[in-house]
């Protein structure tokens, strides 16, 4: 019983709780609000005891799908698991409790820990600037093209009039090119699914503002290209951003800055752990180059001689978020880095690992259209004949979440997997099992798929495009 109501579930009069009578006086509502500001009619509220309330909630709660109840290979979502001492460290009182307009020498330990991040996604980026204003990867992402395009005003150089993304993009890079108001261009792929480089020479000239490129890319294959693609923007004076949402299989390994990037953005909420399904709180942390530095949104954590402070870059684009960013998610990604320590690179090696530990055993049964080694995530197809959404729809009734399906668009009937490092082998090898029973599976009887869920299938094509968000 998925969409019941708890109004369904009252009775007239009935109450899960009674308050005392107030002993001291109070004042009738017709004295202090007129006459038009009152409700006429009573609210149609659920009447209910407190153990319906509970139930009704609890119930509705376990209908949720989570990290914490099942295996989440969301491809390019990176749903791994949010070690609970990332928890404890937010929900420390001094930090919680905090107010954002606190006055700096009142909120050292916070400014403190906010430098520290910087300096981490400093070191981990290899670029000597960071910002940690924009709260989603959508956000730093938009964050970093407005700087390369604050850039070219402030050199004075008007033409560049177009950003180039690969045909792998997130669907976030071509519209994050549109907001900025540039011409978003894509680039084609070669038999790597990496950006086509002679493709992209033949492309760029001087109305050319950036290359957004994710590396790994969506197809969870490195962009080995990355050095040579960097040269072919410098030449002609543009830049090359890097998507790094999925810095996930980079960490300790691949310093963007290193491969010759000029800025980039993080997923703190994806690579550092904080739980962010169905669109919780997120951070989209930037790293830049020295050139770009200047450009960074308002404001910075810097030091001085009365301790840490907060800074307007000298050409700052100016504020992209309230106050201080996302400071919980923040103070998680603190938190996880300071955790693993060098160690991190273990988490980009495990991860790895594990999705090449899927990519192998599915081989054979699943198509694997770029058969390499990948980094965090791997592109399957199903065998020939059966529909990608069919085998989402059965693993829900196998107990999984399922992957990303039908993205990458460059690949048909595509099913994006990303294990991520925190999963064990026997949970793999029970999720792959799933994989390979429901490729034997006929489609008469994939097609009724899921039968054990609180729904069936659902109309998703009528649901997008007819959302009823209320009844
Ligand atoms: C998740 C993701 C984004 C967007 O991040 P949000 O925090 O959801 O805005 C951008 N690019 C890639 C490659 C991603 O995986």
């Amino acid at each position: 019983m998925p969409f019941n109501l708890i109004r369904d579930k009252g009775r007239e009069g009935r109450r899960g709780y009674t308050l005392p009578k107030p002993d001291v006086e109070t004042r009738k509502l017709e004295d202090v609000l007129p006459e038009k500001a009152r409700r006429q009619e009573k609210l149609r509220l659920a009447e209910v005891d407190e153990p319906t309330v509970i139930r009704h909630y609890t119930n509705l709660s376990r209908q949720n799908w989570g990290i914490d109840t099942n295996f989440y290979p969301l491809g390019s979502c990176t749903m791994k698991h949010n070690p609970r001492a990332n928890e404890a460290a937010a929900a420390v009182p001094g930090f919680a409790g905090l107010h954002p307009l606190q006055p700096e020498a009142q909120a050292q330990g916070a400014l403190q820990v906010m430098h520290e991040l910087q300096g981490f996604l400093s070191e981990i980026s290899g670029f000597p600037a960071v910002s940690l204003q924009p709260m989603a990867g959508a956000q730093g992402e938009l964050t970093s093209i407005l700087m390369v395009k604050k850039y070219f005003e402030d050199a004075g150089d008007e033409g560049r009039t177009t950003v180039i993304v690969p045909e792998t993009a997130h669907g976030t890079n071509p519209a994050t090119a549109t907001m900025a108001d540039f011409k978003s261009v894509e680039v084609g792929l070669d038999e790597h699914g990496c950006v086509a480089v002679e493709e992209l020479r033949d492309m760029v000239d001087e109305t050319t503002a950036a290359l957004m490129i994710t590396n790994p890319n969506t197809l969870g294959v490195y962009e080995r290209n990355i050095a040579e693609i960097a040269e072919v923007l410098h030449e002609v004076g543009a830049f090359l951003y890097m998507d790094g949402a999925n810095m996930n299989a980079n960490l300790g390994r691949m310093r963007p800055a290193d491969a010759g990037a000029d800025i980039m953005h993080y997923n703190l909420h994806k690579t550092f752990s904080t739980p962010h399904g169905g669109g919780g709180p997120g951070s989209g942390a930037i790293a830049c180059s020295e050139a770009l530095a200047p450009f960074r949104p308002d404001p910075v954590v810097e030091t001085s001689e009365e301790g840490y402070t907060l800074v307007r870059p000298e050409k700052s684009i100016g504020r992209v978020s309230t106050f201080h960013g996302n400071f919980g998610v923040l103070l998680k990604a603190w938190n996880y880095i300071k955790m693993h320590g060098p160690e991190l690179r273990d988490v980009a090696d495990m991860a790895v690992l594990n999705a090449n530990y899927v990519r192998a055993r599915l081989r054979g049964t699943y198509r694997i259209p770029y058969d390499e080694l990948c980094k965090h995530e791997v592109v399957v197809q199903p065998p020939e004949g059966k529909k990608a959404l069919d085998i989402a729809k059965g693993l829900i009734d196998h107990g999984y979440h399922p992957p990303t399906v039908y993205f990458p668009l460059v690949v048909k009937e595509a099913m994006l997997v990303e294990p991520t490092e925190s999963e064990s082998k026997e949970t793999l090898d029970d999720f792959i099992g799933a994989m390979l029973e429901l490729a034997e599976t006929s489609p008469e009887e994939l097609e009724e798929a899921p039968t054990h869920a609180p729904t069936r299938r659902l109309d998703e094509a009528r649901a997008a495009r007819k959302l009823k968000a209320r009844w």
